[in-house]
This record gives structure tokens, sequence and C-alpha cells, in this order.
């Protein structure tokens, strides 16, 4: 009998992706974790049946949501991941020398359990001495905190169940008083294709708007999410994503990448017509 993992992206289009085996399986305090075995997408990881990441295409989101910002601030050294049990995004930032500290905010352990067991190759550098994990709600963290970060990354589940305070006014907000007083806030920010995603995308927005002096939006290809079109959002106190773009010492650091490159971080912040109207109606 074949096995298939089928998401809802819209009540009218389901994604189906061919499973060889189940993983693992788990009921955690917040939500189901599910991993597989595909022969397309290799391992993958979902939440409450919604896809996180998959083996071949993760490197697209971590990689954008990791290199993005850091080619922008000239001298990131204390970094915030909220969300981002998997590994992903943690793996990217070990990758600069000059980061010399790296929080992660996950609120459910048993998914950094799950992932460092059947998902090393985003988990790989979670024991990496600079990286302090704190079980904990990113809203509830953020609170706190004063002036303390040079990057903060929201690497979130969609803004319902545990993910949901993350997408708020208030944790924006929060995030900007965490921020010192050149920091940089970049987050998933949704897909801009299907109505439901995009309505989600422009409150993200709209509340980040409000919160930040300069906010954009920028793009990538990622096939295994809603509709394969993915924005993340770049907030930030004092440095322009595109303008501010340190290029030259980006590529003289020589990391190797798959997706990100400093021409493709130009082109990323040109949206299409479509969504640059969908950004003017906040
Ligand atoms: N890249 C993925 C995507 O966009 O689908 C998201 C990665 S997934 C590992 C996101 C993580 O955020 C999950 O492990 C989840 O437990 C965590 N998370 C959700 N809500 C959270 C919250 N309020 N505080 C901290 N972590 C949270």
């Amino acid at each position: 009998m074949e096995l298939w993992f089928t998401e809802k992206h819209t009540e009218n289009v389901h994604f189906s992706i061919k499973v060889d085996r189940q993983l693992y399986s788990g009921q955690s305090e917040f939500q189901r974790i599910d991993i597989f075995e595909s022969p397309e997408f290799g391992r993958f990881l979902t939440l409450d049946g919604f896809m996180m990441l998959t083996e071949k295409d993760e490197f697209v989101y971590h990689e954008m949501i990791a290199h993005v910002p850091m080619a922008v601030h000239p001298h990131a050294k204390h970094v915030l991941v909220i969300g981002g049990g998997d590994g992903g995004a943690v793996r990217e930032l070990t990758r600069y020398p000059g980061v010399e500290r790296i929080d992660l905010v996950e609120i459910d352990r048993e998914v950094v359990k799950a992932c460092k067991t059947y998902l090393p190759q985003t988990a790989c550098r979670l024991d990496d001495p600079r990286v302090h994990i704190y079980y904990e709600d990113g809203l509830r963290y953020v609170r706190d905190i004063r002036s303390e970060y040079d990057l903060i990354l929201v690497d979130s589940t969609d803004p319902f169940g545990p993910g949901e305070g993350l997408f708020t006014k208030e944790f924006y907000g929060n995030c900007y008083k965490a921020l010192r007083e050149d920091g940089i806030l970049v987050n998933q920010q949704e897909s801009p294709f299907y109505r439901n995603d995009a309505v989600a995308m422009q409150r993200a927005h709209q509340r980040i708007v409000q919160s930040f002096p300069i906010s954009r939006v920028y793009q990538a290809h990622i096939p295994t999410y809603s509709s394969g079109h993915w924005l993340f959002g770049f907030a930030s106190k004092k440095y322009r994503p595109v303008e501010d773009l340190n290029a030259e010492e980006w590529n003289r650091l020589g990391l190797a990448t798959r997706y990100y490159n400093t021409k493709l971080h130009i082109g990323a912040f040109s949206l299409p017509t479509y969504v640059n109207g969908l950004l003017e109606k906040v």
C-alpha cells in the first residue's frame, strides 16, 4: 500500500508527498510532531500536520533567514533565534566566526529532541558552545529584554497554535526593545499567493511597519511550502537591506551556500507587482 503525506494548502488545493516510512510520531504539550522519510524530499518534519522542513529544500529557507541579515549587519555578535528548534537557522549562524552567542528560544523541548535524533542535517550545530537553548515561549522571553541583541530571527510556526503570539504587535514592539540601536529583525512571513496566507502576511507586515522605522519584505522559492512562494520580513532600526548590504565583506568570508548569494540578495527584495499591491494596502 502506498503511503502519502497530504497537507491542505486551501479548501481546494492539497499538496502530497509520497512517504517511504514514518520515523517518529509523538504528541508534546504543544503539538503533534511527526518525522517521515520520503523518496523525493528525504526526511521531513511536520507539526500538527503542517510541513516545517524537508532535507531537500530546507537550505533555501535557512540560508535566506540567516544570511540576508548577516550580510547587512556589519558586526552581528549576539543573535536571538525564536522557534527554530530544528536547528537549521542556528546551523547557518554558527558558520560566522564573528557570532559570539546564539540564544535559541524554542517553546517545545520535544521538537529539539526529535530533530537531534532524526534530523541531524539541521540539528548538527545545536551543541556548538556558542548556542544556548531556552525552552520558553518567545513572546514571554522578549518581554524583559532591553538592547541586548544585534539580530533576532523569528523562525516560527504559522500564526495559530503556539506560534500565534509571535505575530502580534506586542511581540514586534518587544523585539524592537530587545534589539540594540542598530539591530535587525527577520521573520518568516507566510506566502502571498493564496488568500488566507496573504491576509496573515499583510497583518504581520502591518504590525511590523508600526513597530520599526525600516520595514521591507523579501522572497524565496520554497517548493514544499504553500504555493512555493514564500516571504520574509526585514525590519530594522538603522540598516537598509539593499543599500547597506556589505557584499564584498560577505563574499570575503567564503561561505559555501546553495541558494543565497549577494546578487540574489538584491533581487530578493524586488517583489512581483501583485505582492507590492498587497503590501501597499496595509
Ligand atoms: N521553518 C518552519 C516553517 O516556517 O514552517 C518553522 C520551523 S519550526 C521548527 C518552528 C518552531 O517554532 C517549532 O519548533 C515550534 O515549536 C516553535 N514555536 C512555535 N511557537 C513558539 C513560541 N511561541 N515560542 C517559541 N517557539 C515557538
